[in-house]
C-alpha cells in the first residue's frame, strides 16, 4: 500500500523567500530517506532539502528560480506503508531540516544530528590513478567534484606502494647490475656500498614529488579532497568516516575507484613482520640474507629483482608451470635463463603449504617435485595477486551490483547497474593496471559531463619491468592457441641488433603476430632492455589497424632498439636484410 504525503520546506531559520537553485528530482523518481530533493540558496548559504522518507516522487510544485519559505510545498511523495499495520502516515510532512551547505567549498553541521553534510555534483571514491584522473577530468569539464581518499596521500597503490616506488627501486637495481656487467667491457667497479636509508629516502622523494603534485593539481582544479573512508549509505549519498567525525556527502553522480588489495593465503602467520606483501617489500626495512618470493608473476619478479640486486639470495616459488603465467613462454625464457643463474632457486609447479615463525627465520614447507620438504628464510614475500575492493565500501547499499570476487561490473561507458554510479580501475576487472584505470576514468568523467565516450581501446599493453624487461600487447600466442585463432609470426633476435649488442645485451627478441590473410598486426611481444618503452609503438600500430608492411616501411632511427619492431615486420614481409630470413613460400 502507498500513501501520498506532501513534503514542504522545513524550518530554515530566519530565512524567507529563499531561491530554489536546483530541483534534483522529477516525477516518477524513487528516492531514499535523506536523498536531496531541492537546493535553496540565500545570500548567506546554500542548503539542500532532503526527503523525509523513501518513496516515489509525484507532482513537483517548485521550479528553479521560485522563492520559498518555511511551509512552502515542494512535492508530493508516494510512500509505502507496510500492509497489515495500522500505522498512520501523516497527510503532510515537513522535510527534516537540511543543514546549510556552502555550495562548493566547505561543510557545516546539520541541525538534527550534528553530522556534517555536503552536496556535490560528482563524488569520486578513491584517490588512485583511476580516482584522481576521473576527478580531474570531471572538474576540467566543468563539474563540481569531491574526491574522497582514505589515506592522507593521494595517488593510491600506483604512486604510493606500486608502480612508482617499485620502478624507482628497479632503476637502482638495474643500474647496479649493468655497472657490474661492464666488467666484461673492461670497466670494473667496486662492489657497491648500499646505504639503505638513503635508498629508501630516494624512493620516498620520488613518491612525494608525484603525490604532492597531485595535491597541487587538485587545488588548481578546485577539486575538494576529503580524507576519510567513504561508505555508500544510499544511491545518492556516502558517509565519510574521519578520525573522530563523519560527514555525509550527497552526490548527483559518483565514480567508484576504490582499487584492490594484495591477496592473502589463509593460515599464514601474518602477524610476523618477516612475512611481507609488496608494500612491505617496498618499505625496504632491511636487506635479508635469504628471501622467498611466493608468486612468480610480475610483482613478485620485480621485487625479487630489486632484492637480488641489493644482495639478497632469492628463491621464487610459483604454482604454474612457468613464470609470469599468461605471458608467452618464448618471451619469458631469456628472463628465466638470466635469473636461473642469479637466484638461489626457482621452483615451478610448486607451492608453499605452511609457514611457521621461528627465532631465526620463517620455516616454510613446500609441495613440489624439486622443492625441499622445508627451508627457513629471513623474509617471505607473498605476491600471489590482488583482489578488488568492491565489497568494502557499501556499494550494495547504493544498489550497485558487486560480483562474488568483489569486482563491480560496468558497461563500456563505465556505468554500473545504477545509471548515475560509475566504476573504474582495478575494481572493475582485469588487467589491474594503472594505464587501464586512467583511460577508464576519463571515459567515466566524460560520460558524466555529457560526452559520448566509450572505453573502446583495442588493446592494453602489459610490462614486466624485470631485467630483461618483457612487454606484450594484443594477441599472444598462448591466447591464440587457446582460442584457436589463426595467426602468423615473425621474430627478430636482438643478437642481430647493433644497438642491443652495443649495450652488452644480446638476449632480446621482438616478435609480431599478424593475420595470415590481411597481414594486419594482431599482437607484439618484446623481451629485452626497455621493452616497456618500445611496446607503445606496437599498441599504436594495433589501434590504427596497421599491417606488417606499414611497420616494415616506417623508417626507424638507427641504431635503436625500436628498429627491432621494424625488422620483425620486415621478416614478415620477407624484406629483412639484417638477418637471413627469406619469405616463406
Ligand atoms: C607492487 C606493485 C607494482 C605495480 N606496478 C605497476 C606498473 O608498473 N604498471 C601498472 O600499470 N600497474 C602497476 N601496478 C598496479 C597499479 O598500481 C594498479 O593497477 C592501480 O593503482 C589501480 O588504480 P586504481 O585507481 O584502480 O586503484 P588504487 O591505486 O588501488 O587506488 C584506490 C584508492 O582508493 C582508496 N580507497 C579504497 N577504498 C576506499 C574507501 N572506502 N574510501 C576512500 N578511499 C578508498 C585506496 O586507499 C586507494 O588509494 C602495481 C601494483 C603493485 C602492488
Amino acid at each position: 500500500m502507498s500513501q501520498k504525503v506532501t513534503v514542504s520546506v522545513p524550518n530554515i531559520g530566519e530565512a524567507t523567500d529563499v531561491e530554489v537553485i536546483e530541483v534534483l528530482v522529477a516525477k516518477g523518481d524513487s528516492v531514499e530517506a535523506e536523498d536531496s530533493l531541492i537546493t535553496l540558496e540565500s545570500d548567506k548559504a546554500s542548503m539542500e532539502i532532503p526527503a523525509p522518507e523513501a518513496g516515489v516522487v509525484g507532482d513537483v510544485f517548485v521550479k528553479v528560480g521560485d522563492k520559498v519559505s518555511e511551509g512552502t510545498a515542494i512535492l508530493s511523495l508516494d510512500v509505502q506503508t507496510t500492509s497489515g499495520t495500522t500505522e498512520k502516515v501523516p497527510e503532510e510532512t515537513s522535510a527534516p531540516t537540511s543543514p546549510p551547505v556552502s555550495s562548493a567549498t566547505s561543510s557545516t553541521h546539520g541541525d538534527d544530528d550534528n553530522v556534517p553534510n555536503e552536496r556535490v555534483e560528482v563524488l569520486v571514491i578513491g584517490g588512485g590513478p583511476g580516482g584522481y584522473t576521473a576527478a580531474f577530468r570531471a572538474a576540467d569539464l566543468g563539474k563540481d567534484v569531491v574526491l574522497v581518499e582514505r589515506y592522507d596521500q593521494l595517488g593510491g597503490v600506483c604512486l604510493n606502494v606500486g608502480c612508482i616506488p617499485s620502478k624507482a627501486l628497479l632503476h637502482v637495481a638495474h643500474t647496479i647490475e649493468e655497472a657490474a656487467e661492464l666488467a666484461d667491457s673492461g670497466v670494473a667497479f667496486n662492489t657497491p656500498e648500499i646505504d639503505l636509508d638513503k635508498l629508501r629516502q630516494h624512493k620516498e622523494k620520488v613518491v612525494g614529488q608525484l603525490t604532492g603534485g597531485l595535491v597541487a593539481l587538485a587545488k588548481k582544479r578546485k577539486v575538494r579532497v576529503i580524507q576519510g573512508r567513504a561508505t555508500l549509505i544510499s544511491a545518492h549519498s556516502v558517509s565519510v568516516e574521519q578520525e573522530d567525525e563523519s560527514t555525509v556527502i550527497h552526490f548527483e553522480q559518483a565514480i567508484i575507484a576504490a582499487g584492490s588489495h594484495s591477496t592473502l593465503i589463509p593460515g599464514f602467520p601474518y602477524d610476523d613482520p618477516r612475512l611481507i606483501d609488496s608494500t612491505g617489500a617496498l618499505a625496504l626495512q632491511d636487506i635479508p640474507k635469504r628471501m622467498l618470493v611466493i608468486g612468480g608473476g610480475i610483482i613478485g619478479l620485480e621485487m625479487a629483482n630489486v632484492y637480488s640486486a641489493l644482495g639478497t639470495s632469492v628463491t621464487v616459488v610459483e604454482l604454474a608451470n612457468s613464470l609470469i603465467p599468461g605471458c608467452d613462454p618464448d618471451l619469458v625464457k631469456p628472463l628465466q635463463r638470466r635469473i636461473n643463474a642469479q637466484y638461489e632457486n626457482i621452483f615451478l609447479q610448486s607451492k608453499v603449504t605452511r609457514i611457521e615463525p621461528e627465532e631465526h627465520g620463517l620455516k616454510v614447507w613446500f609441495e613440489g617435485d624439486k622443492t625441499p620438504e622445508h627451508d627457513t628464510f629471513d623474509r617471505v614475500l607473498l605476491a600471489v595477486g590482488r583482489r578488488p575492493n568492491g565489497l568494502s565500501m557499501g556499494a550494495e547499499v547504493g544498489g550497485v551490483h558487486v560480483n562474488d570476487q568483489g569486482f563491480i561490473p560496468v558497461d563500456r561507458q563505465q556505468r554500473t547497474n545504477v545509471p548515475h554510479i560509475f566504476a573504474v580501475g582495478d575494481i572493475v576487472g582485469q588487467p589491474m593496471l594503472a594505464h587501464k584505470a586512467t583511460h577508464e576514468a576519463k571515459v567515466a568523467a566524460e560520460v558524466i559531463a555529457g560526452h559520448k565516450a566509450f572505453f573502446d581501446a583495442r588493446v592494453i599493453p602489459s610490462v614486466a619491468y624485470t631485467q630483461p624487461e618483457i612487454a606484450w600487447v594484443g594477441l599472444t600466442e598462448t591466447q591464440a592457441k587457446a582460442e584457436g585463432q589463426a595467426y602468423e609470426k615473425a621474430s627478430f633476435p636482438w643478437a642481430a641488433s647493433g644497438r642491443s649488442l652495443s649495450m652488452g645485451r644480446k638476449e632480446g627478441m621482438t616478435k609480431v603476430l599478424y593475420d595470415p590473410e590481411t597481414r594486419v598486426v594482431l599482437g607484439v611481444g618484446i623481451v629485452g632492455s626497455q621493452a616497456g618503452e618500445l611496446i607503445a609503438e606496437a599498441a599504436l600500430a594495433i589501434e590504427m589497424g596497421a599491417d606488417t608492411e606499414d611497420l616494415a616501411l616506417t623508417i626507424h632511427p638507427h641504431p635503436t632498439l625500436s628498429e627491432t619492431i621494424n625488422f620483425s615486420a620486415e621478416v614478415a614481409e620477407g624484406s629483412v636484410t639484417d638477418i637471413y630470413a627469406p619469405k616463406k613460400k
